[in-house]
């Protein structure tokens, strides 16, 4: 789950993190109010939505007057910001965050996330933060210092202050720099998170490190034990098909091909994803109904399917180990009476009681075509979308 920047910020604070001075709105009747409070003569007013690239895509504006924080705080609020890391449709902005303009001397590089090869939670860092830390990581690479966590210790002192000698900190700094590190640690293992990111984390002319940007990721299946955390979330950033799927326990992503694909299992999926492909077919989606699913659960994953305009067909892939073959096919058929069939079909059955199943679509009324083969399942749907 992600959380907005002001959020993040605002769990930032409460370790001794130190940010800019910020007010959040949702509303543009207390505009003068909120910039006198801040103080200063320039304000960056920025909009909070889950994707970052804000900078690049209108979403962080430097105004010198009062009118003009006006003006952009209307232009934002109610619109779709569009950034290099949101899609095409951008995400819609219902809060801003108004900020001091800050003195920059630096912009620095600081995350920790957990990597996969070492098994370990990592610190990130790099001299060169900012907007470009992705051609950064890219193009100079030994510009990005790599410390692993021992995971049988813990981040200690001598490990901060070992990275900050290679930033290039003097005294001061450092122990701004290790106070900042060994908090975000403590909320990394503390509240179950994937990745933290400071981008950038910001030297002032005033010789003060400072949380500019916040990024946080949690763990989903964690949430449950985090209440605070779960609190939140904010559904409005989320895709409302997802979301849908998800109360459904559906695992459902969307892409841009328009082969509908209905499969339990994530692993098999995958496959059916990758043999779709390979025969020259584009999948619209990925969903994964879950091992042990119900008809109720194929019922909702097919209304979901079909309401998806640039889905042509649909290849529903089910083996048989935990559910059995002929009652998956009951809910297939069952789905089909509720939600309707516009589209071409291949059902694929394999495993406990297969044949039944496969009977019963066989001998149903609707226009099904079925397999036990998958490689011809596959092949048959990608002819059939043509
Ligand atoms: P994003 O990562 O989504 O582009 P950031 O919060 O990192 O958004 O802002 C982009 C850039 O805007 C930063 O790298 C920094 O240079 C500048 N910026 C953001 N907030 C402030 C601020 N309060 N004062 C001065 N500059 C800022
Ligand atoms: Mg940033």
């Amino acid at each position: 789950m992600h959380i907005h920047e002001y959020q993040a910020k605002t769990l930032f604070r409460c370790r001794d993190i130190q940010i800019p001075k910020g007010i959040l709105i949702d509303n543009t009747t207390k505009i003068n109010d909120v910039c006198k409070a801040l103080g200063g003569d320039v304000w960056v007013v920025k909009a909070q939505i889950h994707a970052g690239g804000r900078g690049k895509g209108g979403g962080v504006i430097f105004c010198h007057s009062i009118e003009k924080v006006e003006r952009v705080c209307n232009q934002l609020l109610g619109s779709k910001l569009i950034t290099p890391q949101t899609d095409a449709k951008g995400l819609p902005v219902g809060q801003l965050l108004i900020e001091a303009k800050q003195n920059i001397e630096r912009e620095l590089y600081l995350s920790l996330l957990i990597d996969r090869q070492t098994h370990k939670i990592t610190v990130l860092s790099s001299t060169k933060g900012g907007m470009d830390i992705e051609k950064v990581a890219s193009k100079t690479p030994d510009k990005i210092i790599k410390f692993g966590i021992d995971p049988l210790g813990s981040l200690s002192v001598q490990d901060c202050t070992f990275l900050a000698k290679k930033l290039g900190f003097n005294t001061e700094l450092t122990k701004q720099f290790n106070n900042t590190l060994l908090s975000l640690y403590e909320i990394f293992t503390q509240k179950d998170v994937n990745l933290i990111e400071i981008n950038p984390l910001i030297i002032t002319q005033e010789n003060k490190l400072l949380a500019l940007d916040g990024k946080i990721d949690f763990d989903d299946n964690a949430l449950y034990r985090h209440e605070d955390i779960a609190k939140l979330r904010d559904i409005s950033q989320e895709d409302e098909k997802e979301r849908l799927a998800s109360e459904y326990q559906l695992n459902y992503i969307l892409f841009d091909g328009n082969i509908g694909c209905m499969v339990n299992g994530a692993g098999l999926a995958m496959a059916t994803m990758d043999l779709i492909e390979h025969f020259g077919g584009s999948p619209a989606n990925f969903l994964d109904v879950g091992g042990g699913t119900t008809a109720d659960r194929v019922a909702k994953a097919f209304e979901l399917i079909q309401t998806e305009t640039n889905v042509k067909s649909i290849l529903v892939n089910i083996f048989g180990g935990i559910v059995h073959c002929d009652l998956i096919a009951q809910g297939i058929l069952q789905a089909i009476k509720t939600v309707g069939l516009t589209l071409p079909i291949v059902v694929r059955l394999e495993g406990t009681n297969a044949p039944e199943g496969l009977n019963l679509l066989n001998k149903s009324k609707f226009n099904i075509h079925v397999e036990s083969d998958l490689t011809k399942a596959a092949i048959k749907i990608v002819k059939l979308t043509k």
